[in-house]
């Protein structure tokens, strides 16, 4: 096993006030799960979001194979690192097949190849939901979402997934389903999981 994501120090202040990150510190393995579990506001989303460059910490870095994030390019981390975001309301419009190629964006040059597109469509299969593929995200249901979402992350292909509570919208089946995909994510791919949970069985 070897390194992939380190974070050193990381505080994270948000302008109201709010240390939502005091000395956040850990490193984390290719071939990994890593739950991330602690009560409602106690800062999951918010380092989720640091490890992905959403947010910018005051403090600390965060070194991706060695190499500290903010020094890299939007689209290089886009490649190595794919984020499930927790369900919000936030608007994305399009068809679910547009929202999971938008996954391929970071490897797509001039246009979309037909290799894109086959993967897209294989991954939309792999999660069962092919018959949403044309279907506007904004009509779907929550689950539905979700699991777009997640296909998205998949599009990209990238060596870290960041799963914030990505089951939460999910029936029993396909919260098992998801589960058994990042521990082939984790065991056949060889991939780092950081996953925020709730559930913790
Ligand atoms: P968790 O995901 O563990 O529930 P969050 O990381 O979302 O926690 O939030 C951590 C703390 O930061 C909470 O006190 C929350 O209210 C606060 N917080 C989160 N997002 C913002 C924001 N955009 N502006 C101000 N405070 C925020
Ligand atoms: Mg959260």
């Amino acid at each position: 096993m070897s390194e992939i994501l380190r974070a050193e120090h990381i505080v994270k202040i948000y302008g109201n006030g709010v240390m939502a990150n005091k000395d956040i510190n850990f490193s984390a393995e290719s071939g990994q799960l890593v739950s991330l579990i602690g009560p409602n506001g106690s800062g999951k989303t918010t380092i989720i979001k640091c490890i992905n460059q959403i947010l910018s910490p005051q403090s600390g870095q965060i070194l991706l194979d060695g190499t500290n994030i903010h020094t890299m390019r939007t689209m290089e981390l886009a490649k190595k690192v794919g984020y499930v975001p927790q369900m919000t309301k936030n608007f994305m419009g399009g068809t679910v097949l547009d929202a999971v190629l938008m996954g391929r964006r970071p490897y797509i040059k001039w246009k979309i190849t037909d290799y894109d597109v086959t993967l897209v469509l294989e991954i939309l299969k792999k999660l069962e939901i092919t018959h949403l593929a044309h279907k506007e995200y904004e009509s779907l249901s929550g689950g539905q979402k979700q699991k777009v979402l997640i296909a998205r992350a998949l599009a990209q292909d990238p060596d870290v997934y960041l799963f914030d509570e990505p089951t939460s919208f999910l029936d029993i089946k396909n919260q098992l389903e998801i589960m058994n995909m990042a521990k082939e994510l984790v065991h056949q791919h060889h991939k780092l999981v950081i996953m925020v949970v709730h559930d913790l069985t």
